[in-house]
């Protein structure tokens, strides 16, 4: 036993030790976490059988941005004794693995948020292989999925690869993985999982997709009329640079501020949930604690641009023009159609349907937008994260997310207005989230416009970097808490999925785009119905 003291108070520690810890490293490990990272002795001593679990290195992979998931992994691993070894974002797959080796890790946790970070993903796998290294993988974040993880990362690496997807989970599995016999156990459960993922892949790969030009013989119809088309109240873009966070505030669907952490209900219903109703009021009532502050030390700015062209389509393209006549081209943006037949006899939509065609002769009009809430939340993270308060710096990163999303709905309704025929609208809050108002937002990377890439044509058209809005290599957002996309004005404009695209639509979207076919299938890995492998 050791025995601790820390304000005075004295707690008596048992160091379990086992084959690859002696208790001599478990006292020092614990005396460093007590003594440099502050941390509640009283609650790292309730936890006597796990003190230093095991150590993980965590990072969000090269390319993405997004940690806010990673990070509320990362404290709950802490809570429960793991050494967590977060290298951040944006991270090298040789720096993590560097890491991990040099550090002694006995687990790798890889995350990200884009579709491009699944493929960087595979590839973090493979290094792990070519390097015979032999800790097993976990996989999270929003786009990682069991399926992904099964048919493309698992059969890279041939130690235990896992997806976990959820905070709560993340304890358990490690600590299975990190017992010799629960190991082998949950390694034999979840390759047999896996093998099964794989045949349900293989089965919805087979199943037919409509040609090209099939698909675009049912296009959505719409009868195009002039009265249907807004015209807008100026052309051109425009910046809002600082816009008041208390303008933003009112826009804030606290539902995705809840499942941000893993917490699932509406206000205020979700204050009388049985097991977590206190935790959602207090996250709540700090979330509006750290609002008022930051209203007042205006630490984090929030700017936007955006924009209304004249535009038609032209075939599967949405085409933007400088002036109303048309004559100069401004910008191409390339679009998806479904292939996979609808039973039900709905069209197979792309979002160049929602744009009159230029054939019609008729005048129509396309938004754009890129906005970010973000500016100055690292530093604002960083500063929490220097005074040991993980907890205010994931607040931060949450609410930043937050008001980007509002401030995208917020300059939607004005977009409306500017259009003309939003600027009647009698909306609330509710109705907002539920987008009971004409017209959408589609943001790239989603499922009606799955390719990222786009978002750099987007960002040269409205020139996002004037208002402190870049990309990374893999067309990640920075700041992290932007947004941006199209908004269409058409009544019958509306989300859809395009889902699984066939060989002929990725030849024909590579030639379209004047981008090499191999990097069309890197961008758009998750939306094709083959293996581009297979040639
Ligand atoms: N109120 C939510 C909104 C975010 S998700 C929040 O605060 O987080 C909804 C947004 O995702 C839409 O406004 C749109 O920009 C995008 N989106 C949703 N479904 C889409 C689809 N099928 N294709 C393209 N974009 C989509």
């Amino acid at each position: 036993d050791l025995f601790v003291f820390q304000n005075g108070r004295e707690f008596s520690v048992q160091l379990p030790g086992n084959k690859k810890r002696r208790p001599v490293d478990v006292a020092r490990e614990f005396f460093n976490r007590v003594i440099f990272e502050r941390v509640d002795a009283e609650k790292l001593a309730s936890g006597t059988a796990e003190v230093a679990a095991g150590k993980i290195v965590m990072a969000t992979v090269k390319g993405d941005v997004h940690d806010i998931g990673k990070n509320i992994v990362g404290v709950v691993l802490r809570c429960n004794s793991y050494e967590v070894l977060d290298l951040g974002v944006m991270v090298a797959a040789d720096k993590i693995l560097d890491a991990a080796i040099a550090e002694g890790c006995d687990l790798v946790g890889l995350s990200g948020l884009i579709t491009p970070s699944l493929d960087e993903m595979v590839h973090v796998a493979k290094e792990m292989q070519r390097r015979g290294m032999t800790q097993p993988l976990l996989i999270g974040g929003a786009t990682t999925s069991r399926q992904h993880t099964a048919v493309k990362i698992a059969p890279a690496y041939a130690q235990p690869v896992v997806h976990v997807n959820d905070a709560s989970r993340a304890v358990g599995v490690a600590a299975n993985l990190l017992d010799a016999t629960s190991r082998a156990e949950l390694d034999t459960k979840n390759r047999a999982a896996q093998e099964r993922l794989r045949a349900v892949y293989a089965s919805k790969q087979e199943k037919p997709l409509l040609a090209l030009e099939v698909a675009r013989a049912k296009r959505t119809p719409i009868a195009w009329r002039a009265e249907d088309l807004a015209q807008p109240a100026f052309l051109g873009r425009r910046e809002l640079k600082n816009v008041p966070l208390a303008e933003l505030r009112p826009y804030i669907d606290w539902t995705f501020f809840f499942s941000a952490w893993q917490l699932s209900g509406k206000i205020p219903r979700i204050f009388e949930h049985k097991l977590y109703g206190a935790e959602a009021r207090k996250l709540y009532d700090d979330a509006n604690r750290l609002l008022d502050e930051l209203e007042k030390s205006r630490a984090l700015q929030a700017h936007a641009v955006y924009g209304f062209w004249p535009a038609a389509s032209d075939g599967d393209d949405v085409v933007l023009f400088e002036d109303a006549a048309a004559a100069r081209e401004l910008a191409r943006f390339p679009m998806l159609r479904q292939q996979r037949p609808h039973d039900d006899g709905a069209p197979q939509r792309s979002l160049a349907d929602f744009v009159a065609p230029r054939e019609s002769g008729l005048r129509d009009s396309l938004a754009a937008f890129a906005l970010t809430a973000g500016i100055g939340a690292e530093e604002l993270a960083r500063k929490a994260e220097a005074a040991n308060d993980d907890y205010r710096a994931i607040l931060v990163k949450a609410i930043a997310d937050r008001l980007a999303e509002a401030f995208a709905e917020m300059l939607h309704a004005r977009v409306r207005r500017e259009w003309g025929y939003g600027a009647s609208e009698q909306l609330s809050n509710a109705d907002l989230v539920d987008e009971k108002y004409r017209g959408i937002r589609p943001a790239f990377g989603y499922p009606a416009c799955p390719d990222h890439s786009e978002k750099q044509t987007l960002f040269a058209l409205l020139n996002a970097p004037a208002v402190g809005i870049t990309l990374t290599e893999s067309c990640a957002m920075w700041p992290a808490a932007s947004v941006s996309g199209l908004y269409f004005a058409h009544p019958q404009a509306r989300y859809f999925n395009v889902g699984l695209i066939g060989r002929d639509q990725a030849s024909d979207y590579a030639a379209r785009k004047h981008m090499p076919l191999a990097a069309v299938e890197r961008w758009l890995g998750p939306n094709l119905a083959y293996d581009p492998d297979e040639r």
